[in-house]
């Protein structure tokens, strides 16, 4: 009987190792999930903070823009630095 008990116990611990094994790639593979979750998030962030606007080189050229958008009656308007591109885009929403 007390022979049996560490074959019987070495076979539960290699059965826990296959189920934590299991349990890493599901981990793992949620961890990809999130990942291209996370990809497909900031690439929608970049196309609306900078593949879809206007780049201005410097801020004066921005601000000359924001004039230019008040004398046609578009106010509110303020300008950023892109930190995707390193340029300047205009936005009517100063939080983003
Ligand atoms: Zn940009």
């Amino acid at each position: 009987m007390s022979s049996r008990k560490p074959s019987a116990r070495a076979k539960r611990i290699e059965q826990f190792r296959e189920e934590l094994g299991g349990f890493d790639d599901i981990f793992a593979r949620e961890e990809q999930r999130h990942d291209a979750l996370a990809e497909r998030r900031e690439q929608a962030r970049y196309e609306k903070a900078c593949a879809s606007k206007k780049r201005y080189a410097t801020k004066g050229e921005a601000l000359l823009a924001i004039e230019a958008c008040a004398e046609h009656g578009r106010r509110g308007l303020t300008c950023y630095k892109c930190s995707y591109c390193g340029g300047w885009h205009l936005t009517s929403h100063p939080w983003e």
